[in-house]
């Protein structure tokens, strides 16, 4: 074991706040920053001080042990992107307002990179000639940078973050379900060794594009996504993604995003049919974007909606009649007529059957029911129907009927199966067995790294403050000299100590601050194990307090020492 360096507070650039800052909406961005372990610079963006700086490596160190352990090959892709392979793939205008535009001086076009398909998909294009040099899983730990509509709630959504990303090329459809598997299981590793608590549940393939892909949410009241699970089976899903299944006539259809195949005419009954429930089924809500943020039409009173008089049942509602002109220049706009069959959704072209006055945006919205997170053009592309609807707790289980729950998550992670997407845009081919070019399929999975630390936050702190779990911790032990000469001279012993038998420590050698204030401090700080040096010092004995429970218990301190190792 090496010995470790003592990290003192006097020397430490890290400046507690008695003050939540003005604008912390959430407990880890109140927290993050009252300790000192991060600093925000400009809307979204955040400069991490030593102590963020620490639990931010523990956390990629985590993630980088075990992409290595499944055989992904770390990397480093620019963050300072062409604007021609995001052309390729459409994602250039897919992505909208979320991209950093930048120009250099010749005048090309240039992004920051919000995630890396593209970029990869073109590596290995330079890289595999032949099936013989697949598969391949390549990883980086990067900046990414999203310009976030609401960059809110500290380090959990910055337009400026770090993202573990991920990306796995391969010959066959197995060869793919196998390098899903093994990120999967892979992802669930990580955030056990964070401590991190989480649920696994089916999403939506959002811009990514692709089929199968689940997300890792972290329940926390700070969370922006809402998920739905099963206290009977083990349904769990976003309600991003939730699909119903009607358990008897009359009850409420919910659809996820679906997708309709623009070459169908939809009428009442292929939308009925897509979802999976009778043409007779009710909706409850239908979800809609206005003003940039998407919103679920409610209806008041009345939870339940049949389809084909979805119409009338808007009409006292809170809901914008928009003509059809309206979506003009607004591809992100969903629009939807009631027409002679009963509700229709229709693509977003210019659409002769939108007469003006009949097309709906509505800006009703039910607290806490409704599928929240849902942007467009993040989550499906432009040219597809969209249809979603609110999810209540109690709302029956699609695979077994019985109440579901509805909770807040974090999305701390996402994985995708997504098949040829960026392997046919970029003609992505490797010589097969036969001699022939095969197509490579793909898969993409994300972990937000600086978001885990705020989740970590979210999940573990307490009222006294921030209490990282050992793994993360920007230190072991944090020892506190309560008082001048005596204690100090024990805590400055301790550390030494500690830091020897391989401990990392934070030793509060500050001068005129109370012992008071430096307990506080401490438990601000969240270190997991506290030793105070002070009243008894005189006779060798320290106060050892775990900082989860809270436990006290004075030890001499050779024992205290012994305790922590
Ligand atoms: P969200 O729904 O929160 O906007 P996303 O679905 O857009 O996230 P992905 O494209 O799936 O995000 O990116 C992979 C991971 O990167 C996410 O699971 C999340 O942990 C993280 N992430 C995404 N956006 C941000 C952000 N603005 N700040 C911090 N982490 C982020
Ligand atoms: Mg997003
Ligand atoms: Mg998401
Ligand atoms: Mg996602």
């Amino acid at each position: 074991m090496s010995t470790q360096h003592v990290q003192r507070m006097s020397r430490l650039m890290a400046k507690t706040l008695r003050e939540d800052p003005a604008d912390a909406e959430t407990l880890s961005h109140r927290l993050l920053v009252r300790a000192g372990y991060v600093r925000r610079s400009s809307a979204g963006v955040w400069t991490w001080l030593p102590l963020g700086k620490k639990v931010l490596d523990s956390v990629s160190r985590i993630v980088r042990e075990e992409m290595d352990a499944i055989g992904a090959q770390e990397v480093l892709l620019p963050a300072l992107l062409p604007k021609e392979p995001y052309e390729v793939s459409g994602r250039w205008s897919e992505y909208g307002d979320l991209l950093f535009r930048l120009r250099d001086r010749k005048g090309a076009d240039y992004l920051l990179g919000p995630t890396h398909e593209e970029i990869f998909t073109l590596v290995v294009k330079d890289q595999c000639t032949s099936y013989k040099d697949l598969p391949v899983m390549l990883y980086q730990i990067q900046t990414k940078y999203r310009d976030e509509a609401r960059p809110r709630s500290g380090v959990l959504r910055g337009r400026e973050f770090q993202m573990k990303d991920s990306y796995s090329f391969d010959v066959t459809e197995e060869g793919l379900a196998e390098s899903y598997r093994l990120h999967r299981e892979a992802y669930v590793r990580i955030f056990e060794r964070l401590g991190l608590d989480h649920r696994i549940v089916s999403a939506v393939s959002g811009a990514m594009g692709g089929s199968a892909s689940e997300e890792f949410l972290a329940p926390a009241a700070a969370g922006e996504d809402t998920f739905v699970d099963c206290p009977s089976c083990d349904y769990a899903a976003n309600t991003e993604a939730v699909v119903f299944v009607p358990q008897t006539a009359g009850d409420l259809a919910h659809g996820a995003m679906e997708e309709i195949p623009t070459p169908d005419t939809p009428t009442i009954e292929t939308l009925a049919a897509h979802l999976g429930v009778p043409a007779s089924a009710t909706l409850k809500n239908l979800l809609v974007k206005v003003d940039g943020e998407i919103t679920a039409v409610g209806v008041p009173g009345d939870r339940e909606v049949d389809l084909g008089k979805l119409g009338e049942h808007l009409a006292p509602a809170v809901v914008e009649l928009v003509t059809a002109e309206d979506f003009a220049g607004r591809p992100d706009l969903v629009r939807g007529y009631v027409g002679p069959q009963g509700l229709e959704k229709v693509p977003y072209l210019a659409d002769p059957r939108v007469a003006p006055g009949t097309a709906w945006v509505t800006g009703a919205n039910k607290a806490d029911t409704h599928a929240r997170n849902v942007v467009c053009g993040r989550d499906f592309e432009v040219d597809r129907y969209l249809d979603v609807v609110v999810v209540e707790p109690g709302d029956p289980c699609p695979r077994c009927g019985a109440g579901l729950r509805l909770d807040r998550a974090i999305e701390i992670g996402h994985i995708f199966q997504l098949g040829r997407k960026y392997a046919d845009a970029f003609g992505l081919d490797v010589l097969g067995p036969q001699g022939k070019p095969v197509r490579v399929t793909m898969g993409s999975y994300g972990i937000g790294v600086s978001r885990a630390v705020a989740a970590l936050a979210e999940q573990t702190a307490d009222g006294r403050g921030l209490c990282w779990p050992a793994e993360v911790a920007p230190a072991d032990v944090h020892v506190v000299a309560a008082g001048k000469a005596v204690p100090l001279a024990l805590a400055e012993r301790a550390a030494e100590a500690l830091a020897a038998a391989g401990k990392r420590v934070l030793l509060d050698d500050r001068a005129g601050i109370s012992p008071g204030v430096k307990l506080t401090d401490a438990e601000l700080i969240g270190v997991p194990w506290i030793l105070v040096a002070g009243r008894r010092a005189g006779d060798g004995v320290v106060e050892l307090q775990d900082r989860r429970t809270g436990a006290r218990e004075e030890l001499p301190l050779e024992e205290a020492v012994g305790r922590v190792v």
